[in-house]
């Protein structure tokens, strides 16, 4: 059954108003930049997920990321379920933390050491907290459209719900925890140079998405990322690579995997959370030996976590990986290039200006006239188009993420028939997002 009634989400919805801020534990979730009522779901198989109303849909959304295998993979399943078997949580060393460290770690040569800690917020600020105590500066550089979090210093000119709400940033930040952050435009090497010949000396990092699809995707132009590396590196910075979303998604050793050794040019220290937790709250920050060390209770710097390191989750997590093979990949940017290159067919034939940009398997797709460099131009893009899109789809039983800020994200499990109801579906879509509305 394809989407048709949804009075008992509606229902849902009431009684979660009632009781939380907006209906929702996160606010894109709650569907205010498309309208509409946010569906409820209570189940999920390979490239589907169904709602309390019993309407299918195939999704797009994948938990944001984590559900790179699909949802109820049998193995990760497995996995999970001999982990609850032995306990939930020991808070003391267990066997999966050490296995899911020592993935990572593999995965990615710079990656020398890694901290575990339960969401990609804890990993980007623990990361900061560390490039500071190293560094002994203050100073960060971000970059406008980039969301690394909803930790203080980061929300300055944040992308995903940051942009998708169009906000500056957030209340309750005080002017001196955002004092230390200098934003600049993404891929403006010129006002990055400029930032660094000013304040380099100030500078303890430089963090930014490894790809930014947290404005929607915003791949890096003309080698930026490796100018951001050699600058910071100049002034004695460090380079954070927040790869939470791009982390073993884009390839098996993430956006780095992709982008190739780079010797002096790669990050000091990388980002990690959704991929790596396939589902359960798990992230991570890690990179060179000599900063980590400066970590409690080798060093100084100061991090913690009751539920860090989970058994359960890092099971979960570990098991994800495990099953994300070479053929995984290579079936993730099949289904990533044939769901872009439908859409932005049906779009075409419907007349409706666009962009589909693409970083690795990522992709999102901009109602714009031209390529999207920056978070300006991101913020031109025509969002009502997209509302009018979005709902189309989701009529039609394909659930997109409810912003036109953010990626689409695919699954190893979306086969031929996943791809068959998307193609079905787009172009009514289509012609809903060309439809002016007046
Ligand atoms: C999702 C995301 C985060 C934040 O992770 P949470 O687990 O939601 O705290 C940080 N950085 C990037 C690039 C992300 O995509």
């Amino acid at each position: 059954m394809t989407a048709g009634h949804h009075d008992v989400s509606r229902g849902w919805f009431d009684r979660a108003c009632r009781v939380t801020p907006g209906g929702v534990n996160s606010p894109v979730r709650g569907f205010r930049a498309v309208g509409g009522t946010p569906r409820f779901f209570t189940s999920g198989r390979g490239a589907e997920v169904v709602d309390v109303d019993g309407n299918s849909y195939i999704d797009l959304v994948c938990s944001w990321g984590p559900m790179i295998l699909g949802h109820g993979h049998p193995e990760v399943r497995a996995a999970v379920e001999a982990a609850v078997a032995r306990g939930f949580s020991f808070g003391a060393p267990s066997i999966t933390e050490v296995m899911l460290a020592e993935e990572i770690c593999s995965r990615v040569e710079p990656v020398q050491q890694v901290r575990l800690v339960s969401s990609g917020t804890e990993a980007t600020m623990s990361a900061i907290r560390l490039a500071r105590g190293f560094t002994g500066r203050s100073v960060i550089v971000k970059f406008a459209g980039c969301y690394h979090g909803h930790s203080d210093a980061l929300l300055a000119e944040a992308g995903s719900g940051v942009a998708t709400f169009g906000l500056p940033g957030s209340a309750g930040v005080t002017v001196g925890a955002a004092a230390d952050t200098l934003v600049l435009p993404y891929n403006d090497a010129a006002a990055l140079r400029r930032a660094f010949a000013e304040r380099g000396e100030e500078i303890a990092a430089v963090i930014t998405e490894a790809a930014p699809a947290n404005m929607g995707v915003v791949p890096p132009i003309d080698d930026f990322d490796r100018v951001v590396a050699r600058t910071a590196h100049e002034f004695g910075a460090l380079l954070i690579s927040d790869e939470v979303m791009t982390g073993f998604r884009v390839s098996r050793s993430g956006w780095y995997g992709l982008a190739g050794p780079d010797g002096p040019d790669t990050a000091d220290l990388f980002t990690y959370g959704k991929v790596i937790g396939g589902g359960l709250p798990v992230a991570a920050f890690g990179g060179r030996a000599d900063v980590m060390a400066l970590l409690a209770p080798d060093g100084p710097v100061y991090q913690a976590g009751t539920l860090s390191g989970n058994p359960v989750a890092t099971a979960c997590g570990l098991a994800t990986l495990q099953n994300c093979t070479d053929e995984v990949y290579t079936q993730l940017n099949h289904v990533a290039r044939a769901i872009a290159e439908m859409t932005s067919a049906a779009l075409t034939a419907a007349g409706v200006g666009h962009r589909v940009q693409r970083a690795g398997n990522l992709f999102s797709v901009f109602f714009v006239d031209a390529d999207v460099t920056d978070y300006e131009q991101a913020r031109s893009q025509d969002t009502a188009a997209f509302a009018r899109f979005f709902h189309a789809m989701l009529g039609q039983g394909v659930s997109l993420p409810p912003s036109a800020y953010e990626a689409w994200f695919v699954s190893a499990a979306h086969d031929d028939d996943a791809l068959e109801r998307i193609a079905a579906a787009l172009p009514k879509a289509a012609a809903a997002a060309a439809r002016q509305e007046d």
